[in-house]
């Protein structure tokens, strides 16, 4: 890449808010370079099974084809899509400075930020140290692994529904180990969840330790009604329990929220740097939907071009 070139647009990030302000972009004849990022593009949805809500999908559709999908349709309008990471930002000024994990340097009129969120983790020493030897983030990447085990999934959440659903694939059982009784889930995530024979529930309980030296062998649960704990056997632990935006790369340039999310003028997907907008999960932390990430992506690649148009 020609480090004197200064783009018109750079898109920071490859989930349904990425490629869809990179289709956008393209067909707006603005050149979009998307840095797709150096392990698997695609985001989120990459490590989903079946998405059964994105509208024009009938049927469903598997959450990785429909972001092939997305990324050929930005691909055919012209994006230039790169597999590395972004790893310096210097956002200040009307030309925005971006380093690569490949040490080349990037300069661009505008910038879309669409780098989404990352799996939380529940903060536990020993979830760190099992991690990828039974503690795992992701049921699709690696489910596969507890054929005929018993596992616990965390979380109340749809994710945490749609996990344990996935994992009775392959496990003997799946209790879901939620701290409060009310779940979060959708309720037609709930119900499917309920009706699934394999899967149990267990409420009002904190994973408090994981056991195990060089494997999970169990979990240390603490009731949270009555205080008592108690070590119960499981070979797999699945953490489902939100996410966190990815935001690191922005601190002290953009603003962010109290839970680090990036701010944006209500309505758009202006941040406080011109030139620079946010869209997706990165914004987002009350949808957070395929659909809506689309959308913002959408949104954000209008409000460049118009940043773009009023520079000229
Ligand atoms: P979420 O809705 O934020 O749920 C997170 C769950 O984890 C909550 O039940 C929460 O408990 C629990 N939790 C949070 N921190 C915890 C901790 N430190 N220890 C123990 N439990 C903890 O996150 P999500 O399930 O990942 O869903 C995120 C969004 O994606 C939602 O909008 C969801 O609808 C969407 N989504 C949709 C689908 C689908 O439609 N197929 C699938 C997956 C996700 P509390 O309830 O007590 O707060």
């Amino acid at each position: 890449m020609n480090q004197e070139t200064v783009h018109e647009v750079v898109i920071v990030g490859s989930g349904p808010a990425g490629y869809t302000a990179a289709i956008y972009a393209a067909r707006a004849q603005l050149n979009p370079i998307v840095y797709e990022g150096s392990v698997t593009a695609g985001g989120a949805l990459m490590n989903t099974t079946e998405v059964e809500n994105f509208p024009g999908f009938p049927n469903g559709v598997m959450g990785p084809d429909l972001m092939e999908q997305m990324r050929k349709q930005s691909e055919r309008f012209g994006a230039k899509l790169i597999t590395d990471d972004i790893v310096e930002m210097k956002l200040d000024g009307k030309v925005k400075e971006l380093k690569d994990g490949s040490g080349n340097l990037i300069k661009t009129k505008s910038l879309i930020l669409a780098t989404g969120s990352a799996y939380k983790e529940i903060g536990l020493e020993n979830e760190k140290r099992l991690s990828g030897r039974g503690v795992s983030w992701c049921a699709t990447c690696d489910g596969f692994f507890f054929r005929d085990q018993v596992i616990a999934v965390v979380g109340g959440g749809d994710s945490a529904m749609e996990e344990a659903n996935f994992l009775t694939k392959f496990a003997s059982k799946v209790v879901i180990i939620h701290r409060r009784e009310q779940l979060r889930a959708s309720k037609i995530m709930i119900e499917r969840a309920k009706n699934n024979p394999k899967i149990e529930f267990l409420f009002n309980t904190q994973v408090i330790d994981v056991i195990g030296t060089d494997k999970v062998t169990g979990l240390k649960l603490k009731d949270l009604k009555s205080g008592t704990e108690r070590i119960q056997d499981f070979t797999g632990l699945f953490v489902a329990i939100g996410h966190l935006p990815r935001s690191e790369l922005i601190k002290g340039q953009v603003d962010l929220d109290n839970d680090g999310y990036a701010k944006v003028q209500s309505g758009t997907t202006l941040t406080n740097v011109p030139g620079v907008f946010a869209c997706g999960d990165l914004v987002d932390h009350r949808y957070r939907q395929a659909i809506t990430a689309a959308g913002t992506g959408c949104q954000a690649a209008l409000d460049a071009e118009k940043y773009l148009t009023a520079l000229s």
